[in-house]
């Protein structure tokens, strides 16, 4: 074991000094989300984040501090802006959180919400927002959310795109967007653009290689300002790429927006597992009705001949659907083009839009946007539920 510990970290990082207070960064409460693992360390360094280039030497010099040390094998610093500085004229429906300056009291999940108020206010302009869920990773959820999102655009629908996956953010790859979005007055993003879908991503502020260290404050934090500080527009519908899984991130995540419903993605062997209703129960809990369910990679078609293969058992999608009361939205083959398009930034729905892979999911835009307009008609503007923590 090496002799690494947190208190030399530290002290090493008390000799990094901020330059504009000429204050060290440990005195000023910055670093935050320390980790030591068998000699690997990683924390974050909390910036303001209009100062977020201006700090790239700060970071560096604090990773070269701590890789001085004895024992210690690797450094990844990450700079993060737990808030803008300013509370960004979002109409008063969620206070904003506190700036943070509490270092060392690390976030304890879920209870952290307190702090925001439980009532969120609608996003301005944006008529509906719907999740797109899993159980777990790798089923396709990101795939799904883009081309479902192509798909409702398909309709003449204005769409937007926020991906709520910060751990592993894949919509500026899936849209095939590069670059960083651009903020006027420092406060406000434009979201990024592409195939006339309006996209908001931690992806594009941090490279995708970064490892990330979220606290639970700061998962929220980011969450409210990729919805509330980016300049969406009037939107018909926002759909939001959640992180998978049905844990208490997700559970908060799903509480944070006010969700006018949700659409979970589930592969067969995880309907057989009872991922889908871990969903169902998430969402349930938090008063958003679920849309339905999307089975991905239901079934190979050769591509030679045409032999649909199901190596898992069809139907089973559906049938657990109807036996949880959720509607069966459609399902989707595991296919080369899906992979090969979406991984490239050329998604199928506006790659190839007559294939009939591409038509699976149109068919599945067109079953949400039946669903949500009419929920829209029907009452409006949902807001998101109060919870109480007990
Ligand atoms: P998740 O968001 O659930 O982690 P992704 O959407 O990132 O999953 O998909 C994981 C991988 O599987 C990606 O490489 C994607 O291109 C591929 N994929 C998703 N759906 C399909 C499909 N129906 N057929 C073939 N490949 C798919």
């Amino acid at each position: 074991m090496s002799g690494v510990t947190e208190a030399s970290i530290f002290a090493a990082l008390k000799g990094i000094v901020e330059p504009k207070s000429q204050q060290d960064v440990v005195t000023l409460g910055m670093i935050s989300g320390l980790i030591v693992k068998d000699g690997n360390v990683g924390f974050a360094i909390e910036v303001d984040p209009k100062e977020g280039a201006a700090m790239e030497p700060l970071r560096k010099a604090a990773e070269q501090a701590v890789h001085a040390l004895d024992g210690v094998i690797s450094v990844t610093a990450v700079l993060t802006a737990e808030r803008a500085g300013q509370n960004a004229g979002q109409g008063g429906g969620g206070a904003a959180p506190a700036p943070n300056q509490a270092q060392g009291s690390q976030a304890q999940g879920s209870q952290a919400q307190g702090q925001a108020g439980g009532q969120r206010a609608m996003v301005p302009g944006v008529r509906a927002i719907v999740a797109v869920a899993s159980g777990k990773g790798g089923v396709g959820k990101s795939t799904t959310t883009t081309n479902l999102a192509l798909g409702l655009a398909q309709l003449g629908l204005k769409v937007g795109v926020l991906d709520a996956d910060i751990y592993g953010p894949s919509q500026p790859r899936m849209l095939g967007i590069s670059g960083r979005p651009t903020s006027p007055d420092g406060k406000i993003l434009n979201p990024m653009e592409n195939y006339g879908i309006k996209c908001m991503s931690m992806g594009f502020l941090v490279a995708e290689d970064t490892p990330m260290i979220w606290r639970g404050p700061m998962v929220q934090s980011a969450l409210q300002q990729m919805l509330r500080d980016v300049e969406w527009g009037e939107l018909d519908i926002l759909v939001v790429d959640m992180p998978p899984g049905t844990g208490d991130a997700q559970l908060t995540m799903a509480q944070q927006v006010p969700l006018t419903g949700a659409v979970i993605v589930s592969t067969p062997q995880d309907i057989a597992l009872l991922d889908a209703r871990k969903g169902l129960n998430m969402f349930r809990k938090v008063d958003v009705p679920v849309l339905g369910i999307v089975e991905n990679m239901s079934m190979f078609v050769c591509p030679n001949c045409g032999h649909e293969s199901h190596i898992f058992s069809h139907g089973g999608a559906k049938r657990e659907a109807d036996k949880l009361g959720m509607e069966f939205l459609g399902e989707v083959p595991l296919d080369i083009e899906i992979r090969e398009t979406s991984d490239e930034g050329r998604p199928i729905v506006v790659s190839n839009p007559d294939a009939p892979h591409a038509k699976a999911y149109s068919a599945i835009a067109q079953r949400v946007w039946d669903k949500v307009s009419t929920q829209i008609d029907a009452g409006g503007a949902r807001q998101a539920p109060k919870i109480v923590m007990q």
